[in-house]
């Protein structure tokens, strides 16, 4: 692999490395896998890999559609130059909806009133504002009951709000076992077909993330809405993730102090840990403020074995224990997450230990880590 960045000690002393082609493969993969078109969910800064970079990459393996939380991050994406077709999944302010027609950025409807106030605004300003349907099966979160769609459908047709698209999201697709996933699926297909009846049917129907795409095939309809998978995470981590999708992530660090301390020495705040004879302690230059969590028990990878973290992880610093490395130097590479040798630390690894899932763990990685991109 060719970093973009050559990265040395003076470069950077803690950096994140993605791999562009591994992603780009993770598209082709879903698209592979569900025959169906790909919309590349990458809010939250992509999953903390970096948004403009993580939507090339995605369009580069086939994705046609970008899919986001929020309006400044669609906003974000058209700045970049992104031009596929970009859906808002959740909440968009009504003032907001000149920018979305401007930017020809599609919204979410999940609620009657706040379509009239849309409709005022797309009055005002001209043109036409395209809009999916986000409909309830089971989320408990946003969608709109399913008996109010049909006629809500019917009084927007005609109007400048083109409703083109059709949605509902599942609450336990990771769950491959329960019928949560299938009883959804079977409310949606009701009113799709209810709609298709009367005429109302929108042209594109979703309703696949990640794990429904690994569980569910009768969720694949038009389009999937792949995040975690994408990035090459696995979207249950009770289920390993098929060997065809491949990790993106690689977080790294230098050493950048390695010495004995004698008997007796407290390590970092409140001295935790204090050592019991004359140990060789590292510190790399990493902490919470970089999004790593200030919990115990914790390992990093130094010259390709487990090393612990000793002592409170700070802010900005964490200490290494090296007497299983003598070797270890200032300036040698340190793994957080990924490869070294023939060691491995996944995010889930990560994860577990912080008691969340890798979701959490890649969109809390902080803006000030530098982000190299790979392919
Ligand atoms: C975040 C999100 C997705 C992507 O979820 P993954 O589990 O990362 O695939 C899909 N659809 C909606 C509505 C979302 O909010």
């Amino acid at each position: 692999m060719i970093y973009l960045t050559i990265v040395d000690i003076n470069t950077y002393s803690t950096w994140l490395e993605i791999d562009l082609n591994a992603l780009k493969q993770n598209v082709a993969e879903v698209i592979k896998m569900t025959g169906t078109d790909v919309m590349a969910v990458i809010k939250a800064n992509g999953y903390g890999h970096g948004m403009r970079p993580i939507a090339q990459a995605c369009v580069a393996g086939g994705a046609t559609w970008c899919g986001v939380a929020r309006i400044e991050e669609a906003l974000a994406l058209r700045r970049a130059g992104i031009s596929t077709r970009i859906l808002v999944l959740g909440f968009t302010p009504a003032s907001k909806i000149p920018e979305a027609i401007e930017h020809n950025i599609t919204v979410a409807l999940f609620n009657a009133e706040l379509a009239q106030t849309y409709l005022e605004y797309v009055r005002i300003h001209g043109g036409t504002l395209r809009a999916h349907v986000k409909v309830e099966t089971g989320m408990g979160r946003l969608g709109m009951p399913v008996e109010v769609v049909a006629p809500f459908l019917r009084a927007l047709k005609n109007s400048p709000i083109q409703v083109e698209g059709i949605f509902t999201h599942f609450a336990r697709a990771d769950e491959p076992n329960s019928d949560s996933t299938p009883n959804q699926i079977r409310i949606f297909n009701t009113l799709l077909n209810e709609l298709d009846s009367q005429g109302l049917k929108p042209e594109i129907v979703h309703s696949a993330n990640s794990a429904a795409i690994l569980n569910f095939p009768a969720s694949y309809y038009d389009l999937v809405r792949p995040g975690d998978l994408i990035m090459g995470m696995a979207p249950d981590s009770a289920q390993p993730l098929p060997p065809q999708y491949k990790p993106t992530l690689t977080w790294k660090a230098r050493l950048i102090s390695v010495r004995n301390f004698p008997a007796g020495q407290g390590i970092s705040y409140g001295s935790t840990y204090v050592t019991r004879k004359e140990e060789r302690i590292g510190v790399i230059p990493i902490g919470y403020g970089d999004g790593f969590r200030r919990v115990d028990n914790q390992q990093v990878l130094v010259g390709g074995k487990r090393v612990n973290i000793v002592g409170r992880v700070c802010m900005d610093q964490c200490m290494l224990q090296l007497d299983d490395v003598p070797d270890a130097k200032i300036g040698d590479e340190v793994v957080l997450i990924g490869k070294q040798g023939s060691e491995f630390i996944s995010v889930d690894e990560v994860a577990q230990r912080w008691g969340t899932i890798n979701y959490e763990v890649v969109c809390g990685l902080a803006e000030r880590l530098p982000r190299i991109y790979g392919e």
